[in-house]
């Protein structure tokens, strides 16, 4: 779709390093308006698990290619995604949840997304999600790759020191024996590799609204995503 073709409601891309409470704020965006949420860094996720089941290494970059094109082609793996509700990626008929949210598949992730053909394998099936507009999706290239005729973009940051602080109360839930200085050093490493790789490298668009919410609550940056989206609704 064109910048000239105009959407009923917007499509807003959240992009933006680890941690920083994308996934959160995304969420509540999504159930505030009634939008379709797309969590992109879960097929990237995904890729990492599928390599994984098939028994193929994350450094062997053309079978790990091969395998994502086949298993998006045969809808071994998808996401289901709807209105307001956390999106389902399903890998050969399986729903996954935790096993996507490990330190491994983060790490898993950060790896596989750096191939060519694991990325051209995802563009289509997350813009499948969004032409028509009334959708979220947050990840590292929304507002620079997969959408870059989003009406809403914004770059989600804070401090690496604030957003490992983040990602480790959450692993705590699970992980009561999670290290804070693990997390940031795996934070730093991922935020390295995703800015710094060759194709479609995170970084802000230029056109979107880089927000530090080093020092903002949930809420507060909550409302500003969805005053900006209320304001580019045409209904
Ligand atoms: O957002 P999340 O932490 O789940 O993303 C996991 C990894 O997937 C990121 O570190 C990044 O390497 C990759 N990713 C990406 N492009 C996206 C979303 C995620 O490269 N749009």
């Amino acid at each position: 779709m064109s910048k000239n073709t105009v959407r009923s409601h917007p499509v807003i891309a959240l992009d933006g390093p680890a941690g920083a409470g994308k996934s959160t704020v995304a969420m509540r965006v999504a159930q505030a308006l009634g939008y379709v949420l797309v969590d992109t860094g879960a097929l990237y996720r995904a890729v990492g698990v599928l390599a994984q089941r098939r028994r193929v290494r994350t450094d062997d970059v053309a079978r790990v290619e091969q395998i994502t094109m086949q298993a998006v082609e045969s809808h071994a793996l998808k996401m289901v995604a709807r209105a307001g509700a956390t999106p389902i990626v399903w890998i050969d008929g399986e729903p996954q949840t935790d096993a996507l949210r490990t330190p491994e598949a983060s790490h898993a992730a950060s790896i596989v997304s750096g191939y060519p053909g694991v990325r051209a394998a995802l563009l289509a099936l997350q813009r499948s999600f969004g032409s028509d507009g009334g959708v979220v999706l947050e990840g590292r290239d929304i507002g620079t790759v997969v959408f870059p005729d989003a009406e809403i973009k914004f770059f989600i940051t804070a401090s690496d020191t604030e957003r490992a602080h983040r990602r480790h109360q959450e692993l705590l839930q699970k992980d009561p024996s999670s290290q804070l200085s693990q997390v940031l050093a795996a934070v730093r490493e991922r935020d390295s590799r995703d800015a710094s790789r060759d194709i479609a490298p995170m970084k802000p668009a230029e056109d979107a609204v880089v927000l530090d919410t080093s020092a903002m609550s949930v809420e507060e940056v909550v409302a500003v995503v969805v005053q900006a989206a209320i304001g580019a609704q045409t209904v």
